[in-house]
């Protein structure tokens, strides 16, 4: 189970890299209707809802798929036709819940920051006061995009003062980062990223009055979010096949984070990996555009150097020869890539991949990380 080229660390938004129990866990077969398999599917949901804190109004209703695929089953659901999503951005999540409302034909409205800047509470404040039609605010806890925070806790205040109803895509989040005490109609998240399970399904934490309300809008079959949590309340089984080896790994990770003594200590390794890597970075000059007061300890963003000799897909090889594996940013304006922090990577792993960034960059002959405008 070493990491090798081609098993490398997954220093990635994820899918991630696992325990080997976890992996281990999915080597069995297992009928989707086994008394066994349901009361797994049972002990999901209800821990995930136990991640959450001490509401007791809420359910978990896992959706197949990926993450998009149960923010699209929420949003899609928890809306009515007659309703009006306000959508706060500052990247590809955000833009992507804007891309689900046009499919569907949503009234929506776009607030937009730039990449590297948080969504901002005053203009929600301001829209949502000018324009009462507007039903719900979705907001992206972390956008993954450049591993930016958003302040969804005052997003949550200003919604709440508006009476209107909020949906949270804590994807990359949940299980790592404690959601405050903020009510929120559902918070979306899946199975493989700070919970360290495998991809396969996603979920959503709804608050019971929000899905009882969801019946018959959802705009899709498979995607109606009322309907796959009635079955799950009927008789515990999902409405179609189930990712029975994806479910059955997710109650194995959950242990684990159990072991590892819940969100705060796992949010902990994962700030842990952040501080190391970040400062061995900037040993080599690099520079980020998210200023350090929002950068989330989930994933962060490096502008590539400003010397010519530097070669982003050159560079990925030659991480990749030492076993790690990172992604291209999607940031707009500039050439960034990005270095995750989550996953079952400790800070040894950082460190390991710092000496392989630096390793890389001698291989290119380049002298250091600096950016061009530094
Ligand atoms: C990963 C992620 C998603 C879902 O992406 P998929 O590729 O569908 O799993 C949605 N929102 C955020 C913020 C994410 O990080």
């Amino acid at each position: 189970m070493t990491p090798s080229a081609d098993d490398p660390l997954l220093l990635t938004p994820g899918p991630l890299t696992t325990s080997p129990v976890t992996k281990q866990a999915m080597l069995r077969d297992r009928g989707s209707r086994e008394p066994d398999f349901i009361a797994t599917t049972a002990r999901v949901r209800r821990r995930l809802v136990e991640l959450m804190g001490e509401a007791s109004d809420l359910t978990c209703v896992p959706v197949q798929g990926s993450g998009t695929f149960a923010v699209e089953a929420t949003l899609g659901s928890l809306v009515p036709a007659s309703g009006k999503v306000l959508i706060l951005s500052n990247g590809v999540y955000g833009r992507r819940m804007a891309t689900m409302c046009r499919y569907w034909g949503r009234a929506h409205v776009v607030l937009e920051t730039e990449e590297s800047v948080p969504n901002d509470p005053e203009a929600l404040d301001q829209a949502l006061g000018d324009d009462l039609s507007i039903t719900h605010v979705a907001v992206v806890h972390c956008e993954t995009t450049t591993g930016i925070m958003n302040p969804v806790g005052e997003i949550a205040e200003v919604t709440a003062d508006h009476g209107r109803g909020l949906i949270v895509d804590a994807m990359s989040t949940f299980g790592a980062l404690e959601l405050g005490s903020y009510t929120a109609d559902a918070v979306v998240a899946s199975a493989n990223k700070c919970l360290e399970g495998v991809p396969g399904f996603g979920f959503a934490i709804v608050r019971q009055q929000a899905i009882q309300n969801a019946k018959g809008n959802a705009p899709s079959l498979s995607l109606d979010l009322y309907e796959q949590w009635a079955q799950f309340e009927a008789d515990g089984q999902w409405r179609f096949t189930p990712p029975t080896h994806v479910v059955t790994a997710l109650d194995q990770a959950l242990d684990e984070l159990t072991e590892e003594g819940g969100v705060k200590s796992r949010g902990e390794r994962y700030r842990q990996n952040r501080e190391v890597l970040v400062s061995g970075m900037r040993d080599m000059r690099f520079a980020s555009p998210i200023p350090d007061a929002v950068q989330s300890p989930i994933i962060t963003t490096w502008y590539y150097p400003k010397d010519s000799r530097f070669d982003f897909p050159g560079f990925c090889e030659l991480l990749r020869l030492r076993s790690y594996a990172i992604y291209p940013g999607k940031l707009t304006q500039s050439p960034t890539f990005r270095i995750g922090c989550i996953g079952r990577v400790d800070a040894d792993d950082m460190r390991g991949v710092l000496a392989a960034v630096r390793t890389a960059l001698d291989a290119m002959g380049v002298v250091d990380g600096a950016p061009p405008t530094a």
